[in-house]
């Protein structure tokens, strides 16, 4: 299971505690808005998910939005997939016809990019050096106040987690748990890992992002809502 939550009182993009973002970043904020064409609402373009059609005509997920072509964005939701799949708003979008295509796919093709860009960031950051784990470590981290996001493996223990957690909680910032002890340590080229720390702030937000997006993909398919759990710093 994934928990994640941004801490209370803060944007989705106050991750980096002191607001200590550039003006670009800001300005890109600002201007980078797209609309879903499920929900019709209009977002920061990286909190949707651009869609893309193939010349074989597959809709591709394209996280990098690198992709040619007419893209079409979405929530990552079920439901906004649905809806636009349902009002023919990827074909508008597209501009071309989309012949036959099941919401369920675009889903499992979006979880299984997400999935993807989690393990490769978090790969990623273990190759710059930007994440921290085994005990010592991550304690060392901790007391530095050196920790931008707390990855906790999904199959420690309640106790393990809470210890975790109590040392982390002063920093306000956000944590999260969706690999197991064994997944997370082949991420980080390691045995089993209980938990790690990402380091670098830029990586934490990115992380943070995806994490976003794939626990409310998972809640909406589980149909629950997490309020006021523990899961909540
Ligand atoms: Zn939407």
């Amino acid at each position: 299971m994934l928990k994640h939550k941004e801490p209370p009182g803060r944007s989705p993009e106050g991750e980096i505690p002191g607001g200590r973002r550039d003006a670009s970043m800001s300005r890109e904020t600002h201007t980078a808005r797209r609309t879903c064409v499920g929900c019709r609402s209009v977002r920061p373009h990286h909190e949707l998910v651009r869609l893309v059609l193939a010349p074989d005509g597959e809709v591709v997920v394209d996280l990098g939005r690198r992709l040619p072509g007419r893209g079409a964005h979405v929530c990552p939701k079920s439901l906004c997939i649905e809806q636009a799949v349902r009002r023919n708003a990827l074909e508008r979008a597209f501009r071309r016809n989309v012949s036959a295509v099941q919401a369920d796919d675009i889903v499992g093709s979006v979880c299984q990019r997400l999935e993807e860009k989690l393990s490769g960031l978090i790969g990623l950051g273990q190759r710059a050096r930007q994440v921290i784990s085994g005990s010592t470590a991550l304690e060392e981290g901790l007391r530095r106040n050196e920790v931008h996001l707390l990855l906790l493996a999904t199959d420690i223990s309640a106790d393990q987690r809470d210890r975790w957690i109590s040392r982390y909680r002063p920093t306000a910032r956000p944590w999260f748990a969706h690999f197991t002890k064994e997944t997370m340590g082949a991420l980080l080229g390691k045995g089993l890992r209980s938990a790690a720390g990402i380091t670098n702030p830029n990586l934490a937000r990115a992380v943070s992002r995806v994490a976003s997006m794939i626990q409310g993909l998972e809640e909406e398919r589980k149909g629950v809502r997490m309020h006021g759990n523990d899961a909540h710093l």
